[in-house]
């Protein structure tokens, strides 16, 4: 287990397109390591979701996650997200993108900006053992797993704010706007 260096705001491996992996490979010892390090640099910084491209790994695959836990047919508004892997996503969104929340990035570090999501997404993926999953989530975990979707598409969360009013540090963020929010602005 190691914690990987995290890229940062300009480096191209965050703009490009990331590759679908050989489902067959996810078992591997290789691909393992890789999610099992994802977790552990998640955990290290305070993450709530993680993307290969923010590991410099150019691989259709996000970490996600807050406590283990069974992953049921739906991730409701109010449930904790479960820790998972999900490798060669695809995430639906349900309805248009109007529900309006902050997020920070660990590749943005202390950044913090409002942005539009879709209140639901349906997801389908592999999990970590190489089986198909699929589940719907609604709420701050379907944010989370749009803000890490985008990240195999090359696309940051300021890609998708309307406005950069709200674009804050996270100490101004803490100061002027979370009182007021009640909302936590966890990095993803
Ligand atoms: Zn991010």
């Amino acid at each position: 287990m190691a914690i990987l260096k995290v890229s940062r705001l300009g480096h191209p491996v965050l703009r490009a397109r990331a590759h679908e992996l050989d489902p067959k490979s996810i078992t591997s010892e290789g691909v393992q390591r890789l999610i099992d390090d994802m977790f552990d640099t998640m955990r290290e910084y305070s993450g709530v979701g993680l993307a290969a491209p923010q590991v410099h790994e150019g691989v259709r695959m996000f970490v996600v996650g807050l406590r283990p836990g069974p992953l049921g047919p739906e991730i409701g508004e109010d449930d904790d997200m479960p820790m998972m892997a999900l490798v060669n996503p695809e995430v639906t969104l349900v309805g248009k993108p109007t529900s309006m929340g902050w997020e920070g990035c660990l590749s943005i570090p202390e950044i913090r900006g409002r942005v539009p999501r879709a209140a639901a997404v349906r997801v389908k993926a592999w999990d970590r053992t190489g089986a198909q999953v699929s589940f719907t989530a609604k709420g701050f975990p379907a944010r989370v797993i749009q803000h890490e979707y985008d990240h195999l598409d090359g696309i940051l969360f300021l890609d998708r704010m309307e406005s950069f009013e709200s674009l804050s540090y996270l100490e101004e963020y803490d100061r002027y706007w979370a009182r007021h929010e009640g909302d936590d602005g966890g990095a993803e």
